[in-house]
């Protein structure tokens, strides 16, 4: 006899992290996680700095300050925001308080890979739905759905994918939804997408009790280290997850460099600059290859290799890693043909660049 965890735990693959070294101890241009190009805001850091000469001091429950000002910076009503420790936490918790045995939790095939995790950790069914170009497609998640469903979780836009979909197609989701079912718009990375038929999903959370969205500090906002996220729900979730969110989920240093982040309005628009810059010509170059490379209105891009031997992902993984430079491999999504790789700085941008084309020409 010995302690035995419930049914499902032991299903979960640990969440594996984009990797920061490339084990010889240089420094590594690290592209395998999505994390801000250009760092975090220096009034975010001195914030946290300061926060720490008060570390004897437990945080404040409520994160009253950072939700005033998550509320001002998106025009919103403060009650209806949570944060948490990254908005893996609050994905975690929705699942926690929302879904268990015998309950489905629906997302789509190449969806984010925490809803799976989070999922199986609550004891929970995880359902995928097939894609459609890389796509979310709501159809086919619309057909998954049953009396057991309890959430769905669309990122928008998608992480690996880089796709999003349309406002409309999100409200078609929606309406297709019955009301028993609540609907997590993910929009981590709703900072960086300026497509005009885009919703982060807040419209649907303002106007419908069954929609909640996440945000997160830890891309555009260069606070990944922090952990820091937040959502937005109806009067009744955020109820829910304020009774289920440990009282002190988010640090003080956290809640203090996210006040002053969402402060400095001009450090996010250095930001999105540097990646409407070097999206597209990371995009154009690496095509330029003549590898195929997803739409992605993210910071990030999905590239396919060839599937023959020395010239495939993994092949040309080993030899960016020989470079110093770490892509994310796949494979945990089943796309083991492909690499994501992070909009970096300049620098890290060209040194991609001038590797990807060396690969190129000694694997032709
Ligand atoms: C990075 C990411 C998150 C996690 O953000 P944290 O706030 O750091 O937990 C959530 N969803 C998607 C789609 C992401 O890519």
């Amino acid at each position: 006899m010995r302690p035995t965890p419930r049914p499902g735990i032991l299903e979960i693959a640990p969440y594996v992290g984009g990797r920061a070294e490339v084990g010889s101890g240089r420094p590594a241009i690290k592209l395998s996680s999505n994390e801000s190009a250009i760092g975090p805001s220096k009034e975010a850091t001195a914030a946290c700095n300061e926060a720490a000469s008060a570390l004897h001091r437990y945080p404040d429950g409520g994160s009253e300050r950072l939700r005033a000002a998550i509320a001002r910076r998106f025009n919103l009503d403060a009650a209806r925001v949570v944060c948490g420790a990254g908005s893996d936490e609050l994905i975690a918790l929705l699942i926690k308080a929302y879904a268990g045995p015998g309950d489905e939790v629906l997302y789509s095939r190449h969806g984010f890979l925490m809803y799976r995790l989070s999922a199986l950790a609550a004891g929970a069914h995880p359902v995928d739905a097939p894609e459609r170009d890389l796509t979310t497609d709501v159809d086919a998640l619309l057909a998954r759905v049953t009396s057991r469903t309890k959430l769905v979780f669309v990122a928008n836009p998608n992480n690996p994918t880089g796709s999003y979909l349309p406002a409309a197609e999100l409200a078609r989701l929606h309406a297709g939804l019955p009301a028993h079912v609540l609907l997590v718009v993910d929009a981590a990375y709703a900072e960086y997408v300026d497509v005009p038929d885009y919703s982060d999903g807040t419209d649907l959370a303002l106007r419908h009790p069954n929609v909640v969205m996440t945000r997160t500090f830890s891309k555009l906002f260069g606070l990944a280290a922090l952990r820091l996220g937040w959502m937005l729900g109806s009067p009744e979730v955020v109820e829910v997850i304020n009774r289920v969110r440990s009282p002190f989920n988010v640090s003080a240093p956290a809640q203090a460099a996210g006040v002053a982040a969402l402060a400095d309005v001009a450090h996010q628009e250095r930001a999105k600059a540097h990646n409407d810059r070097w999206l597209p010509w990371l995009k154009g170059r690496i095509e330029g290859l003549g590898l195929t490379v997803h739409p992605s209105v993210g910071n990030f891009l999905l590239v396919a290799f060839p599937k023959d031997a020395g010239r495939d992902a993994a092949a040309a993984s080993t030899f960016l890693e020989a470079r110093g430079i770490i892509p994310r491999e796949m494979g945990g999504y089943g796309l083991g043909h492909c690499l994501r790789i992070s909009v970096g700085t300049k620098e890290e941008n060209e040194a991609l660049m001038a590797a990807l084309e060396d690969f190129r020409a000694k694997a032709s």
